[in-house]
């Protein structure tokens, strides 16, 4: 027995269909929509079980989210490069990050040689040792003091970097739901 074959319109993009008789779901050639024939009385039509717009949303949405994901390793790389840019090399050859922390201490560290080198001038009334103490000191406060601004400006920009990248790992979270 030979099954008669049908021509049907897909309800989902409105391409003609060629089915056979006995067939009662179909994938779109066309639009991939998952078709059920419905047979009535009268006519057989074709009923949409799963839209093809959800597929559709779901790649987009895939893609935003690699799209999002590429910027994130972007601005990963970007603060990284400024990073190892503001780092200093310690004696021990490894690189640190700008400290405000240390540049007190060093301001401190300097400072107190300066006073100490005064007082032993001072002690042995060695007057050029005094001017000399009291330079190491002023120097050392001020470098103490470019450290300390340069360490801030370096947490201040770490700062926005991480509140970005929060920002970015939220919009790659919230495109994952969708
Ligand atoms: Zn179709």
């Amino acid at each position: 027995m030979e099954s008669r074959v049908m021509k049907l319109c897909c309800q989902g993009c409105g391409a003609d269909l060629q089915v056979t008789e006995e067939v009662r779901f179909v994938t779109c050639n066309y639009c991939q929509s998952k078709l059920e024939i419905v047979r009535d009385a009268s006519v057989t039509h074709t009923r949409v079980l799963e839209k093809l717009e959800r597929t559709t949303e779901r790649i987009a949405g895939n893609l935003k989210v690699i799209e999002l994901q590429n910027d994130l390793e972007r601005l990963d790389r970007e603060w990284e490069t400024v990073r190892q840019g503001m780092m200093s090399r310690g004696k021990d050859g490894h690189l640190y990050e700008p400290s405000t922390g240390s540049a007190v201490i060093a301001g401190v560290g300097g400072g107190i040689v300066g006073v100490v080198v005064m007082i032993g001038s001072i002690a042995s009334s060695n007057t050029l040792g005094v001017a000399l103490g009291l330079g190491i000191g002023v120097v050392a406060v001020a470098i103490a003091r470019r450290s300390f601004d340069y360490a801030e400006s370096f947490q201040s920009l770490e700062g926005r970097y991480q509140a970005q990248r929060q920002r970015m790992i939220r919009a790659i979270e919230a495109e994952r739901r969708r």
